[in-house]
Formats: C-alpha cells, structure tokens, sequence
C-alpha cells in the first residue's frame, strides 16, 4: 500500500498568551488523522526563522490567514504525493519553497506544523510512537531528559522587577525521571508557600513560575534555596539551578542593563562566576548578547568548564551559528527550538552537529505555547540531557512533562539521563 496525505487542513488556533497560531492536521490513507501546532516565542534571537503574521487591526496584527491560505492551497499540495516517512524530502521541498534565508517568505509558523505533523505521520505509518520515530530520524539512543523547571519568571516573559529572565529547578534523583518530576512538583508548591508566607505575589509569568518582585536577582537564587529547604530535598544532592538571562534583552551601547545599572561583561561574568560558586548552578543560558562574540568567549573560558553554558539567541538552532561557535569556543551547550529553524529536519541536523562536537543540547518550549507535546518526544527520541519546559503547572506546559510520564510508565527500559559528576 502506498501510504500517502489523503485530505488536510491547516486551521487558526491560539497560544498560551492567546495570540493566533497555526495547526496542521492531516489524514492519511489509513484513516489515522495527525496534527502538530507553532509555538511562539517572546525574546526571540535576530537571527531565528521570522513569523509570518497578517497585520492590520484584528487578532492585534497577528492574524495569520496568510499562512493558512498558502498552506491549504499552495504548500501542501505539494507534498501530498510523498510517504511521509521521507522526513528530510519534504523538508527539502518546504525550504525550496520558502527559498529565503530566514524562512521570510513563507514563515516558520507556516514551515513547522507541516514538518512536525509529516513527523507524527511517519511515526503512525511505521506503527511506533513518535520518539521512536525520531530516534531513526536522528540516529539517536533514547532516554529520559532531565526536567530543568522554570519556577521564577523575570525579563520578558514578566512585568516584575527581575532581569534574569528564568530561574528554574534542576530535580534529579538518580536513576529516575517520575521521582526527579515529583521532586520538581513538591518544590514548586513549596515555593509558592513561601512566596505567601513574605506576602509577596504569587502571579504567574509566561512560563508558569511566580513572578514576585524581588531586591535582586540575587534574591532570587536565595528564594529558591529556602523553599528547597522547607521541602524534603537538598540543593546539591538531589536539586539543582539553572538560569536563562536573556540576556541580548538587557543589552545597551555594548553594556548590560543589570539592576539599575550599565554593566561591562567582564563584571556580568564576575558575577556569574559569584552566582555559581555559592549555588549548584548547571546551566546558564544566553548569559551574553547574541552578537557579543568576546563576551561569550570569556564566559566560556572561564565557567565552561564547570558548567553548561547554553546557547540560545546565539545559536538560534542553526548549524551555521554552531559552526561559529564551535570554531571560536563560544559555548558548550544548544538550546533546542523548532521554530527558531523551522524544520523538524534542520532542528535534528542542529543536534548531530553539537553531538558530533561532543556538547549537551536541551530541547526546549517557547514562552507562547501550546498543548502539543511534540517537544517531549523530540527530547526522548534524540537523547537530550535536558528539557526545558516551564514549571509543571499550566496545560501548555504540563502537556510536555504529561507526555513524559506517559512514556516513563509505558518504557521502562528508558534510561534516565546522568546530571554529570562535574554538577555534583
Ligand atoms: P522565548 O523564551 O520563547 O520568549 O524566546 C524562551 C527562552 O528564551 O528560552
Ligand atoms: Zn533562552
């Protein structure tokens, strides 16, 4: 049988911050229907695949009829001949259709619900799951991501007063995700008490974590310690932190904009460096401009070797951004986002790059998400050490570490992913 697209329809949906966004569904020859939907992001990187969005006055500007009228008429038409198992065929023929190097043309948010619903179809047509599918895709062993939480809300994705963008919690109990996850989960209810107990606020950022306004983005950090004590675990032995600065959303005329003050990089590595010393930091993420090269270098050398330092408006998911940072030592870890390339294809070749190099990835969600949970299997499926999610609270977040749980209890030969001795 040849197993083909029978009918499609690209249709309107709304993210997590109730903006339109774009879902494919597709039904194939079996009659098994396949859909995938485009997440969005906030503090996006210069150089990441644009959006395509209608303008005007309705939805805000941020209609997307465009998108869907080029889908439904134009793009996938194209495609409907091809098994959907020829993952990278189609890909191919969404690049050459777009033709531009930013995906201008077309928009990732119209490439990506294509190229991630042809992914969940392959997977039905060789009757596995979806990390399954793309652990072939990938070349990849699967295993279980470390959740790395985002508690704490700042930057962007918050109207406090934190310039670091994401504080989250690194559960680990070794050997064991659904125990690691229970860990995250109580911490983050033991967080919330605490926050009650100063009687700050406990609204919520983008992400799902509380978004109090705090003394410093030191305080933070300190915040965190003492909830994790209130709780039953241990910073250092079973929990970890990271951090996602975001930091090319604080950078001014060559400095950064920290705490009511211009700060040099030299002095924003110092203080990481401070930060990293008192608390099991693992991860630090976009801690440099995205185009501050000699910034990044330092940090590098100077905390690279003990930590991950993550690479996300910098890399934008693209080989040839890794490339330079390969080549020039910038950082040792990529941040993982589809929509920041706009092919399932091109996101799986971005990851063989860096393992090739012999770096950590973390597949990660945008700040405006949805109930697809596609990312959880992208985590699995290519081995990621990390994923990066939000807190476990809200449906667009909870969908992903639902998924997870799904396949922890369904797969118990998965194997958890080590922290590394070098965190511990
Ligand atoms: P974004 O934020 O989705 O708003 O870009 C997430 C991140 O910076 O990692
Ligand atoms: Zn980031």
């Amino acid at each position: 049988m040849v197993n083909k697209v029978i009918n499609y329809k690209a249709r309107l949906i709304l993210d997590s911050r109730g903006f339109p966004s774009v879902r494919v569904d597709l039904k194939l020859n079996n009659g098994i229907v396949v859909g995938s939907n485009a997440p969005s992001g906030a503090s996006t990187g210069a150089h990441e695949a644009l959006e395509r969005r209608d303008g005007g006055s309705f939805w805000c500007g941020k209609g997307v009829d465009d998108v869907l009228n080029d889908l439904n008429n134009n793009i996938i038409p194209e495609i409907l001949n091809i098994d959907p198992r020829e993952q990278g065929r189609v890909d191919e023929i969404l690049l050459q259709l777009d033709g531009t190097a930013q995906k201008s043309k077309l928009g990732a948010n119209c490439l990506l619900p294509l190229s991630m619903a042809i992914c969940r179809a392959g997977a039905v047509i060789e009757n596995q799951e979806l990390f399954q599918w793309i652990s072939c895709l990938s070349e990849s062993k699967s295993s279980l991501p470390i959740p790395t939480m985002n508690v704490l809300n700042g930057g962007a994705h918050a109207n406090n007063n934190l310039d670091v963008q994401e504080f989250m919690i690194v559960p680990w109990l070794a050997g064991d995700f659904l125990n690691s996850l229970r860990a995250g989960v109580e911490i983050y209810h033991e967080l919330k008490s605490t926050i009650n107990n100063k009687q700050m606020s406990t609204s919520l950022g983008d992400e799902g974590g509380f978004a109090p306004d705090l003394k410093s983005n030191l305080a933070a950090l300190d915040l965190l310690d003492e909830s994790i004590s209130n709780s039953r675990y241990s910073l250092g032995e079973n929990v970890f932190l990271a951090l996602d600065v975001a930091s090319s959303e604080l950078f001014k005329d060559k400095y950064y904009e920290w705490e009511g003050s211009s700060v040099a990089f030299q002095d924003l590595v110092d203080i990481y460096a401070d930060w990293t010393s008192r608390y099991p930091i693992v991860s630090i993420e976009d801690g440099m401009d995205e185009s501050h090269d000699e910034a990044w270098l330092l940090l590098n050398e100077i905390l690279g070797k003990k930590i991950n330092i993550v690479g996300d408006d910098l890399l934008v998911t693209q080989v040839k951004k890794i490339n330079h940072a390969i080549e020039n030592n910038l950082c040792n870890t990529l941040l993982v986002k589809l929509n920041q390339v706009g092919t399932v294809t091109e996101t799986i070749d971005a990851i063989k790059k860096v393992r090739l190099a012999g770096w950590d990835w973390s597949v990660s969600h945008r700040s405006g998400e949805t109930e697809d949970d596609f990312i959880a299997d992208l985590a699995v499926g290519t081995g990621s050490r990390f994923i990066k999610t939000g807190a476990p609270a809200r449906g667009e977040r909870t969908s992903k570490y639902n998924r997870l749980i799904a396949i922890a209890s369904d797969h118990k030969d998965l194997k958890f992913k080590n922290i590394g001795v070098r965190f511990r």
